[in-house]
């Protein structure tokens, strides 16, 4: 008798995009629970994404079982800025050479 491992997929869940602006931040919220150690202090640890949208600073709560991925799809928006940058950067550069070459 073998245990039989279910691979469902949770369907409800949307699929990150694999890029994401704006960046990851920790920050201590409180749950509300009256009981709860949030109450006298102690808050929760949260992660929230913010990011940048029509000029307005935006934010949205992400999971804990999200970190991981919203944080790397954020790094990974990052990056192609960068290496958009550096592209302008060397296409600025050669037109200027061009320029030089044809005076
Ligand atoms: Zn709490």
């Amino acid at each position: 008798m073998g245990i039989v491992v279910s691979k469902r997929i949770n369907k409800t869940q949307e699929p990150l995009p694999k890029t994401l602006p704006g960046v990851v931040c920790a920050q201590r919220v409180r749950c509300g629970k009256p009981r709860c150690r949030c109450a006298h202090g102690q808050r929760h640890l949260a992660f929230y994404r913010f990011w940048r949208e029509g000029g307005r600073l935006r934010k949205r709560y992400v999971r804990r079982a999200d970190l991981a991925s919203v944080g790397a799809a954020c790094e990974a928006r990052l990056r192609e800025r960068q290496a958009l940058a550096e592209g302008w950067q060397q296409w600025r550069k050669l037109v200027a050479g061009v320029r030089e070459v044809s005076r």
